[in-house]
């Protein structure tokens, strides 16, 4: 770039270090033409476009505070938000977008916050997806629910067998299940 002062071309660098949160690099500049110094600032281009329609430099401190409320008295390390944080950047710079809507920030870090703790998952979901009512939370239990095992497959089985038995008519009567029909036919 272009020296601000004497517009030279040219310039030389004379320090070069990374912001504390390792998200960009600044560089110490000097002109060799009129001698003075200045700074620049290198950072990969990533912006938050907010509800107002104003947008801001994604920061990972920022995700890290709002996830950090959620996680008040559960078993979560500040190594697991950092951790969680970088992996929401990294999700969200995978798109290739240069900005990104607050609301997909929010989205990106439901699915590492499941992973990481399931109560404090539901406590940011009930803000952020606007949970009006115990069935809001009930819906959101049943899915992390499904994740481990489908355990009501057999279940379901269950029902449709006892329908098929029901049409065989030695016990019509009886609308209990198939093992119900074979107790009361050993009593008759
Ligand atoms: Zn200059």
């Amino acid at each position: 770039m272009y020296c601000p002062f004497c517009r030279n071309p040219d310039s030389r660098v004379v320090d070069s270090r990374m912001t504390d949160d390792g998200a960009a690099i600044k560089r110490r500049r000097q002109c060799p033409e009129c001698g003075r110094r200045f700074s620049t600032v290198e950072a990969a281009s990533l912006s938050v476009i907010k509800r107002s329609g104003v947008g801001e430099p994604f920061s990972r401190s920022k995700v890290i505070s709002g996830v950090r409320k959620a996680c008040q008295g559960r078993p979560v390390t500040e190594d697991d938000l950092a951790l969680l944080a970088q992996e929401v950047e990294e999700a969200i710079r995978a798109s290739g977008a240069a900005e990104i809507q607050a609301h997909q920030v929010g989205l990106s870090i439901l699915g590492p916050l499941q992973k990481l703790d399931q109560i404090a998952y539901l406590r940011f979901a009930s803000v952020y997806q606007d949970f009006e009512s115990l069935e809001d939370f009930e819906k959101a239990i049943a899915v992390l629910r499904q994740n481990p095992s489908p355990g009501l497959d057999s279940g379901v089985a269950a029902g449709n067998l006892r329908g098929a038995s029901a049409t065989d008519g030695a016990s019509a009567s009886s609308g209990a299940s198939a093992s119900a029909t074979s107790v009361s036919s050993e009593l008759g």
